[in-house]
């Protein structure tokens, strides 16, 4: 039988995900085609006709990760010669057929640009002596038209309204692996969205990398977009990730007091709190404009809850910009920080600079960022007890028999109740505000 009889009677896939929500997303829809060809998920890549590693090269230990991750399915496919991998993402964009010198079992190497192409690939894998390696940057991003539907009792979705950055931050590799700016035509995001409602989602979240500068040139703007999502009749919910402080207009800033549906939280990294530091990352923005956009956001949003990104270690990075940083968080108290210790890409400009902060600054500066906002975190979810919050309930908590849900802030709530509740918005009285979520109990007047 033949490699093309095999995918016409359909098969399993096996998907393994790295990296950002833009890289989930990208794997919901690269099921959704896998799926439109006949092929059903598996859990056990033991199971798989088709395993996909989908890859993140945005520092460099998840992208070692990810040859060990790929390198464990050498097995497999020596038990399994007919099995199909397939190893996509940023990894497969920026390395290519390079990759293939350390893994040279792997069947199909698919660049961020060419999801689309899979399962015509996949097909042709078996037929074909030589592994085939698909990373050309396309002028229009097809699979950014992928429309992947909700599962059964779903409550959120994502939904993808542009691609591809064209900032250039100098630590960043994105530009290089997901390529230039691109934005969705606005009536193609509504009507997706429209769809979203109709199979029963209440709350999208609005992915890009950048997603305050969509529709530069003549797509519509951001501010235009979230105005007509909000018109959407079932969607209750908006959120939208990731934004850049330097893009983040006062029009875009008022949405959040003016548009119900938009929820209250941000997500916007702020990388440091030095000045100089910033300008060496090409950031576009000061720390006084970063704190200045919030303190309006606050005086608009007073309930705005804040998350941010955060680089220790960065080149030339010294105990005072350091403590710049720390100062900023004591400034701003975030609700949450995903910290991290600056590792040099390739084909970044930050590659040339001196990787000079040593590994025991880099960690202990990463320790002390950490210890503060664990506290942090903690004060400000101790401040939500005794409160009474709407919780969008998303299904069953992991630990317990418990549902779980969110706050329009962002915040975990775990609860007892029934599981037809599940989809539902409903009032919750926070009891006790935990590190990483608030356990509560369903308020009946
Ligand atoms: S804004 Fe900067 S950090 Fe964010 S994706 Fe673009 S280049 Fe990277």
């Amino acid at each position: 039988m033949t490699m093309r009889e095999q995918n016409n009677q359909g098969g399993k896939l096996f998907i393994r995900t790295f990296g950002c929500q833009m890289n989930v997303h990208d794997s919901e829809q690269m099921t959704k085609l896998m799926e439109d060809a006949g092929y059903s998920l598996t859990g056990q890549a033991e199971d798989a006709d088709v395993i996909i590693v989908n890859t993140c090269s945005v520092r460099a230990k998840p992208e070692q990760k990810v040859f060990s991750e790929v390198g464990r399915f050498r097995l497999l496919k020596e038990k399994k010669p007919q099995l199909v991998i397939v190893v996509a993402g940023c990894v497969a964009q920026e390395k290519g057929a390079t990759m293939l010198a350390k893994l040279q079992f792997v069947d199909i190497v698919l660049g961020t640009h060419n999801i689309q192409e899979l399962p015509s690939l996949v097909a042709r894998a078996g037929e074909k002596a030589k592994p085939l390696v698909r990373t050309e940057f396309q002028e229009r991003v097809e699979s950014l038209g992928i429309i992947v539907a909700p599962a059964p009792k779903t409550t959120s979705a994502f939904v993808t309204i542009m691609q591809g950055c064209d900032n250039f931050c100098s630590y960043c590799i994105v530009p290089y692996v997901r390529g230039r700016e691109q934005s969705r035509p606005l009536q193609e995001i509504i009507e997706e969205v429209a769809c979203l409602a109709q199979a029963g989602i209440k709350e999208v979240t609005l992915l890009g990398q950048n997603v305050n500068s969509y529709g530069k040139g003549s797509n519509g703007n951001f501010v235009r977009l979230l105005q007509e999502i909000n018109n959407v009749q079932g969607i209750e919910r908006i959120r939208f990730t990731t934004s850049h402080p330097k893009d983040f207009s006062p029009e875009v800033i008022r949405c959040f007091a003016e548009l119900e549906k938009v929820c209250e939280h941000i997500h916007l990294p702020f990388q440091s709190g030095s000045n100089r530091i910033l300008a060496m990352m090409g950031r576009g923005y000061t720390r006084e404009e970063y704190t200045e956009k919030i303190k309006t956001l606050r005086s608009l949003c007073p309930e705005i809850a804040l998350s941010a990104d955060v680089i220790v270690g960065f080149p030339t990075e010294t105990e005072a910009d350091f403590q710049d940083t720390l100062a900023l968080m004591e400034e701003i108290k975030f609700d949450n920080l995903f910290s991290f210790k600056y590792s040099p890409r390739p084909s970044t400009r930050a590659w040339n600079f001196p990787d000079d902060v040593a590994a025991l600054t880099k960690n202990d500066r990463l320790a002390a960022l950490q210890k503060k906002q664990m506290a942090q975190t903690l004060a400000n979810n101790k401040a939500r007890e005794g409160k009474i919050e709407a919780v969008l309930v998303e299904g069953f908590a992991k630990k317990k028999n418990d549902l779980t849900g969110r706050t329009r802030d962002n915040r975990v709530v775990n609860f007892s109740g029934e599981e037809d509740l599940i989809g539902q918005t409903v009032p919750v009285r926070i009891r006790v505000g935990s590190q990483n979520s608030l356990q509560g109990e369903l308020w009946r007047r």
